[in-house]
C-alpha cells in the first residue's frame, strides 16, 4: 500500500524496518527478538528539506532517526514495520489514523501536530509512549493518556531560547510599527509620518508574561537591558526570590489586575484546561487600550475572534505570534490579515519560532534519546516527563 500511495503522489514516506532488537537486559535471558512499531508524524519539507539536511523535523530528514536506526543495524524491509514516517494526519483515511491502531510509540512535533484525541487513544491499543520532538504536548489528550497509562515525554528546554528570542523580536516589531514600515518600502512609498504616528520605544513600557517558566523567564531576562518601566509576571508558581530579583520582576496574582497594568502582554504558558481561551473578550476589556499582545505559546489560549475584534477596534494595537488554534491555519484564518485601525499591528507568522535549525538539532537529539531510553529500558530524564504511568508528572499543565 505504501508503494501505491507514493505512486498516487501522496506526501507519504514510509520506512519499514524489521526490528531485531534485544529485549531490555533486565528481562532478557536468552537472545530473543521483538518487533515494535514507531509512528512519526512530521511535516512535508519539500525542496527545502532536500537541500537543507538540518531541517530535521521533516518527512525527508526524519529527525535523524533513519541513520540512528541504521547505525543500530536495523534492516529495512517492507513488512513487520518498525518506523513509519508519515505526513498526512487529518481525517479518517489519514495515515495517522490508519497506523495509530498498532503503533507502540508515537513521535510528533508541535509544528505539524498529529492530534491524538481521546477517541484515537482508545483505538491505539498498543500505544505506550508519545514523544513530542519539541516543547508543548497539548496536541495529545493528556487526560486520556493518563487514563490509558500512556506516557508522554517532551524534549524540555530544547527550543526555549529560540522562542524567547522570537518573543522579544515580536514585541519590538509591534511596538516600533515595523511591518507596515517595511511593507511601505516594498511598495515604493515613503511617508514617514504614516509610520511614526504609531511607533514607540520599548523603554519605559510595562511588559508582563503570562507564565514564567523556561520561556517566560528567558523573555524577562532578555528584556532587562531595555529599561522597561516594569517587568511583571502572572503564574500560579512563583519564581524563586533570587530569580525574580535577578530580572527585577514583580508577580501579580490576579489576571485582570495584571493585564490592566501591562503595555505589552506575552503569553508563555502551556495550553491546558485552565488556559484554553484564557485571553477572551472579557479579559481583553481589562487590557490597557492600545496594548500589544504576543502569543507564541499556543493559538487556542487566545480566543480567535475576540483577538481579531480587539485589534480591529484598536483595543489592541498589535497582535503577533506563530501559533494558531488549528495548524496548518486555514487560508482564510482571520489572524492572517486582521489589522489595527491604522492598517498595521499584525506580526503573525507560521509556527516556526521554536524550530530554528539550532532548535531542530536539539529536539531531534532529545527525541532520539527518549526513544533510545525506552528501547533500552533506561530511566528517562525526569524533566522531560509530562505524563508518567497513569499520572501527571509535570506541574506546568495546570494546578491539580
Ligand atoms: P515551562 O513548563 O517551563 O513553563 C510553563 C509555565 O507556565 C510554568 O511556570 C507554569 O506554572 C505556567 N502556567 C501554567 N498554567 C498557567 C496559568 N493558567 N497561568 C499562568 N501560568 C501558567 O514551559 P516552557 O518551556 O516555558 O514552554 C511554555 C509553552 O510554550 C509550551 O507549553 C508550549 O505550548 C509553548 N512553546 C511554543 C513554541 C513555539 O515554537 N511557538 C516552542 C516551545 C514551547
Amino acid at each position: 500500500p505504501w508503494a501505491a500511495a507514493l505512486m498516487d503522489g501522496c506526501f507519504l514516506r514510509l520506512l519499514d524496518y524489521l526490528a531485531l532488537l534485544p529485549l531490555p537486559s533486565s528481562t532478557q535471558s536468552t537472545p530473543t527478538t521483538f518487533t515494535m512499531k514507531v509512528l512519526a508524524i512530521l511535516y512535508e519539507g519539500g525542496e527545502a528539506a532536500r537541500q537543507e539536511p538540518r531541517l530535521l523535523g521533516t518527512v525527508q530528514n526524519k529527525l535523524g532517526l533513519e541513520s540512528y536506526l541504521k547505525s543500530l543495524g536495523h534492516e529495512l524491509v517492507d513488512a513487520d514495520t518498525f518506523v513509519y514516517l508519515l505526513h498526512s494526519k487529518e481525517g479518517a483515511d489519514s495515515d495517522f489514523q490508519k497506523h495509530i491502531v498498532d503503533a507502540e510509540v508515537l513521535i510528533t512535533t508541535p509544528f505539524h501536530p498529529g492530534y491524538l484525541t481521546r477517541e484515537l487513544v482508545e483505538k491505539a491499543k498498543n500505544l505506550k509512549l508519545c514523544i513530542t520532538a519539541g516543547v508543548g504536548s497539548d496536541h495529545i489528550d493528556l487526560n486520556a493518556a493518563v487514563d490509558h497509562r500512556i506516557q508522554v515525554l517532551e524534549v524540555s528546554g530544547s527550543n526555549v531560547v529560540s522562542v524567547a528570542e522570537h518573543v522579544v523580536m515580536s514585541i519590538l516589531l509591534l511596538v516600533r510599527n515595523y511591518n507596515p514600515a517595511h511593507e511601505m518600502i516594498e511598495r515604493g512609498d515613503w511617508q514617514v509620518s504614516e509610520i511614526a504616528r504609531n511607533a514607540f520605544d520599548l523603554e519605559g513600557k510595562v511588559v508582563g508574561t503570562i507564565g514564567a517558566g523556561r520561556i517566560g523567564y528567558r523573555v524577562l531576562q532578555r528584556l532587562k537591558p531595555f529599561d522597561c518601566k516594569e517587568l511583571l509576571y502572572y503564574d500560579y508558581a512563583s519564581l524563586p526570590p533570587a530569580a525574580a530579583e535577578a530580572v527585577n520582576a514583580r508577580r501579580v496574582e490576579d489576571l485582570k489586575d495584571f493585564v490592566s497594568q501591562c503595555d505589552v502582554v506575552t503569553v508563555n504558558c502551556p495550553l491546558h484546561e485552565g488556559t484554553r481561551g484564557l485571553v477572551n473578550a472579557e479579559l481583553l476589556k481589562h487590557f490597557k487600550k492600545g496594548a500589544w499582545l504576543v502569543n507564541t505559546a499556543r493559538g487556542a489560549i487566545c480566543d480567535k475572534d475576540a483577538v481579531a475584534e480587539a485589534l480591529k477596534s484598536g483595543q489592541l494595537n498589535g497582535y503577533s505570534g506563530d501559533v494558531w488554534n488549528v495548524q496548518p491555519a486555514p487560508k482564510d484564518h482571520v489572524w492572517r490579515t486582521v489589522k489595527n485601525p491604522l492598517g498595521g499591528g499584525n506580526g503573525m507568522v507560521p509556527h516556526y519560532s521554536g524550530t530554528t535549525l539550532d532548535a531542530q538539532k536539539r529536539y531531534a537529539d532529545g527525541a532520539r534519546k527518549i526513544l533510545q531510553n525506552y528501547i533500552e529500558g533506561k530511566e528517562q530524564d525526569a524533566q522531560n516527563i509530562i505524563i508518567g504511568l497513569g499520572k501527571y508528572e509535570t506541574t506546568a499543565y495546570g494546578q491539580r
